[in-house]
């Protein structure tokens, strides 16, 4: 168990023996100086990142920010790059129809972000001129736009203070001031103590962008790196030995366990059938494989094949594909047929011949499938 051994405000960072005593606000200049001097030297490169005083495009802003919600830089890279070359302003990109953008946005997941960024840009470009506003409530009035991206917006687009709170940033706080709080129930705690440190900074676009780089190169969620943190004279759980305990999460309990049937439908004019998924549930608004209904596993029953594919083939109780959604994991046993393509088949579905077909428009769980039925490919 960590060693306990100070005492003091919570709210307040540890006042460090080796600088001269300083009121507060010269304490957290002193910090800012520090994260700043880090900053400049091994802050990342990113795509949609000007470091300093430089010009900011806000729709590569905006973009960026949309794309990292729930996903990771290395994840993003190639989609940003994908998509700036093929709606290099805001106004192309609101110009462009939806399903386009879903079928670039497909593999990044978490496809409601899509939907709504097409939404979002058709607004700024009809209602804005094109331009993302400094006025922080304005900003939450767009789709897709909460707390975190506007401030964000706010902070890296208009270089105006605001509290920026990522997951990154998050970790860093709950260490500096060492709240013990569970993780999901320090919320206010978490975003009062990153007031201070926001509020009064003096390079307020690179001071969120620096404490995320910490986060993500220093301060990791596992066996951060306090002896070369360039503020590990400020940090209270670092002093205290519980740096690796922060932040605390309550545990979750293990996500549901579903499954289902995915199909590979094809016709005997070398096409294969996809479904236009609907507009509300997962997967809104792409284009997907047809599936069956998902059972939970324990209901210890099978999933009822579709009518229309009543005579699909079961390749093997052992083929599967298992997906991970965030509230539940899903295996999906694959199932094959070829039908006749004047069979009608519903409005939803569709035929797409093979040789123009690519997988890769399609949501990961069903890159996963298509990949699975080429390997047992009859
Ligand atoms: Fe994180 Fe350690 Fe730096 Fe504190 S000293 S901010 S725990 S890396």
């Amino acid at each position: 168990m960590a060693k306990r051994n100070l005492k003091g405000n919570k709210t307040e960072y540890l006042r460090t023996s080796r600088t001269q005593i300083r009121n507060p606000a010269q304490e957290d200049a002193e910090f800012r100086r520090q994260v700043f001097a880090w900053y400049d030297r091994h802050g990342r490169d990113l795509p949609w990142r000007i470091k300093g005083d430089g010009a900011v495009d806000g729709y590569k802003v905006w973009l960026s920010e949309i794309m990292l919600q729930q996903t990771t830089v290395a994840a993003v890279k190639s989609y940003y790059k994908k998509f700036l070359d093929r709606w290099p302003t805001i106004e192309s990109l609101a110009a462009s129809e939806r399903q386009e953008v879903m079928n670039e946005w497909a593999g990044l997941g978490y496809y409601a972000r899509a939907r709504n960024m097409h939404e979002c840009a058709k607004l700024v470009t009809s209602e804005y001129g094109g331009q993302f506003s400094d006025d922080i409530l304005e900003l939450r009035k767009l789709p897709g736009i909460g707390e975190y991206t506007s401030a964000a917006l706010i902070s890296i687009l208009h270089k105006k203070p605001a509290v920026v709170v990522d997951a990154n940033i998050e970790r860093v706080i709950a260490r500096l001031f060492a709240i013990e709080t569970p993780l999901q129930a320090a919320k206010s705690e978490i975003k009062k103590a990153a007031e201070k440190i926001f509020m009064r900074s003096e390079r307020p676009a690179d001071l969120p962008q620096a404490l995320m780089d910490l986060g993500a190169l220093i301060c990791t969620p596992k066996n951060p790196q306090c002896t070369i943190c360039p503020v590990n004279g400020f940090c209270r759980a670092q002093k205290e030995g519980i740096a690796n305990d922060l932040p605390q999460k309550i545990a979750k309990s293990p996500k549901p366990q579903k499954v289902g049937f995915v199909y590979k439908i094809t016709n005997d004019q070398g096409q294969i059938l996809l479904e236009q998924r609907p507009d509300k549930g997962l997967l809104s608004g792409m284009i997907g494989m047809p599936t069956s209904d998902w059972i939970d596993r324990d209901e210890n029953s099978t999933p009822s094949d579709l009518r229309l594919f009543k005579n699909s083939t079961l390749l093997g109780d052992h083929i599967f594909i298992r997906h991970g959604f965030t509230h539940f994991d899903l295996d999906l046993h694959l199932k094959e047929a070829t039908v006749s393509n004047k069979q009608k088949q519903g409005d939803k579905y569709f035929w797409v011949n093979l040789d123009e077909f690519s997988p890769d428009s399609l949501p990961t769980v069903f890159r996963k499938a298509f990949r699975l039925f080429r390997e047992h490919k009859s």
